[in-house]
This record gives C-alpha cells, sequence and structure tokens, in this order.
C-alpha cells in the first residue's frame, strides 16, 4: 500500500494509473477506522481498480465546544486495517496541505441542505464537509467515491454538489453498519461506555418501530414522535427528528414508505445520529 501525505507524489501516482485507463475509487474518512469504513472500502473495491482512502480529521467542519481534541486518532491501526484490506493508496495530509493560507478564500457550500436538521445545531457543519470533500475530489479526481448512509443528510449534500458543479464523479452510498443491538458503528462511539451503549441502541430500535408503524398506516408525525419518545432510553437528550423526502431531504407532507426518518440526539456529551428507510 502506498502512503502519501503531500499533494505532487500522489497526482504523480494517480496520473500513471490514469495512463492506463485504470478506474479509481476514493473513500474519504477522518480516520478511527471500523467496520462501517470497512464496508465502505470494500463496496469500493466492487467499483473500481484501485481504492484511494484518505484519513484527515477535518478542524473546519468542528465548532469550538466540539471533540476535534479529543477526537480518537489511531493512526497506526487504521494504516494495518487498510492494509489488510488491499487498500492501493491511502492519503494522510496535514492541515496545511489541504488549507493553505488563504485558501478558505473560497468555499463551496449547499447552503439550504446544510442549515436543515444537523445543520440547525451545527451551522458550520456541512459547510466545512464540502468544502473538505470538493478539495479531496480536486485533488484526487476519483471516478467513484463512496459513503455512509450513516450520515445520510452529508451523502444527499455531497451528491448535489456533485451534480451542481458537473463533477464527472459517481457518488455511490452503502447502507449503515451496526453492532449487535442495532447500534450504528461510529468513531464517535469509542466516548460511550457499555452500558452507554446498550442505552444508544434504543436509537435504532425506536427508528424501527417508526418503520413497522407506518407501514401498518400510522403517518402523522406526533404519534410517530411519541413512539420513538417512548422507546428511547431516558438519558438520550433528543436534537430532532425529521421525516424527509429521501431524495431532496425535505421534510415529508405525508409521512409513506420510501421516505427516511432522521434521528440526532446527546447521550452524556457524545452526539448520536441515525437514520432509516421507512
Ligand atoms: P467519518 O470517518 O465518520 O467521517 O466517516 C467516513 C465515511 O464512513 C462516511 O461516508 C460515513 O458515512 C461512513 N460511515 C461511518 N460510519 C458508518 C457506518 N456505521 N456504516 C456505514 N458507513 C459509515
Amino acid at each position: 500500500m502506498y502512503v502519501f501525505d503531500a499533494i505532487d507524489p500522489l497526482r504523480e501516482y494517480l496520473f500513471n494509473l490514469k495512463q492506463t485507463d485504470t478506474t479509481i475509487a476514493f473513500v474519504p474518512t477522518m480516520g478511527a477506522l471500523h467496520n462501517g469504513h470497512e464496508s465502505l472500502i470494500k463496496y469500493a473495491q466492487t467499483l473500481a481498480d484501485e481504492v484511494i482512502v484518505s484519513i484527515f480529521l477535518n478542524p473546519i467542519q468542528f465548532a469550538p465546544n466540539e471533540d476535534l481534541q479529543c477526537y480518537p486518532r489511531p493512526l497506526h491501526d487504521d494504516k494495518h486495517l487498510c492494509k489488510n484490506l488491499d487498500v492501493s493508496a491511502l492519503f494522510l495530509p496535514s492541515e496545511a496541505t489541504i488549507y493553505p493560507s488563504n485558501s478558505l478564500l473560497t468555499q463551496v457550500t449547499v447552503p439550504t441542505l446544510s442549515t436543515l436538521y444537523c445543520g440547525q445545531s451545527r451551522p458550520n457543519f456541512f459547510q466545512g464537509v464540502t468544502n473538505v470533500v470538493i478539495r479531496l475530489f480536486n485533488i484526487i479526481q476519483p471516478h467513484y467515491s463512496v459513503f455512509g448512509e450513516k450520515d445520510y443528510q452529508q451523502f444527499v449534500i455531497i451528491k448535489t454538489c456533485v451534480q451542481n458543479l458537473f463533477l464527472p464523479i459517481t457518488v455511490y452510498s452503502v447502507p449503515t453498519i451496526r453492532d449487535s443491538n442495532g447500534l450504528a458503528l461510529s468513531s464517535r462511539n469509542n466516548y460511550l461506555s457499555d452500558t452507554e451503549k446498550n442505552e444508544a441502541s434504543s436509537i435504532y430500535q425506536s427508528l424501527c418501530l417508526v418503520k413497522e408503524a407506518v407501514s401498518n398506516g400510522i403517518h402523522d408525525s406526533l404519534s410517530l414522535n411519541r413512539l420513538i419518545k417512548n422507546n428511547l432510553s431516558d438519558s438520550i437528550a433528543i436534537d430532532y427528528i425529521a421525516y424527509v423526502d429521501a431524495d431532496t431531504l425535505l421534510p415529508s407532507q405525508t409521512i409513506k414508505k420510501g421516505n427516511r426518518v432522521l434521528f440526532a440526539g446527546t447521550l452524556n456529551q457524545t452526539r448520536l445520529i441515525d437514520n432509516l428507510a421507512i
């Protein structure tokens, strides 16, 4: 596996691949890799000849009061996992490589979608995400890129950005990987004790009840919200529950099969998000 931290040698490697019509799939991550990331990498390997993974803890998507400083950084294990998975190249840029001075004079945003849901409580978050992803896309110029449904709003925002800017990249999503209790895997689960993980799994269980209720003919958000609240662990503070159109992310006027339920909450300061197709 090649490991690059600078753009020029990475570009030279990519240039050589493109000379031989080799296809490239790209998986951007912030590290602390788990089976969710692994599933993205494996899916990427079915799409293209070579898979490039980036690990970059993007500072501009964290607010000052958020967990940038304590975000897990097990780089040694991450490298090992990528090597074992037969990743072709790992890109580990520094902050100065991605954001040289004045480079944020140019920004790419998807303003309307970025202010909904997670954007309400994290106002600069999606702007940070689109700005890093667009830079990584421009550096790597992959044919394909793979994102997790775990971060469903992020996936729709990236897809919209790629479409609106006519980028020649096909964006794919991969279903959420969960632990045996249903808790969506996340690097932030490292902050949770076993008891808290158990409590956190009530999120997925509640979303499953919503799906079942909708298929049994319950379509009003008040009843569905009540169902979630009744089944959610008391230790979770709800940030939002939203029932949305799966393509546009706009709130559904009538909740129906094919929509998506989005959830965010906090358990002892750890932010947890999840979503499910209903
Ligand atoms: P992150 O490292 O958290 O920025 O995530 C990198 C990519 O992995 C994003 O596209 C996430 O949506 C995806 N991802 C994170 N957790 C999961 C999961 N449990 N299942 C599937 N994909 C995931």
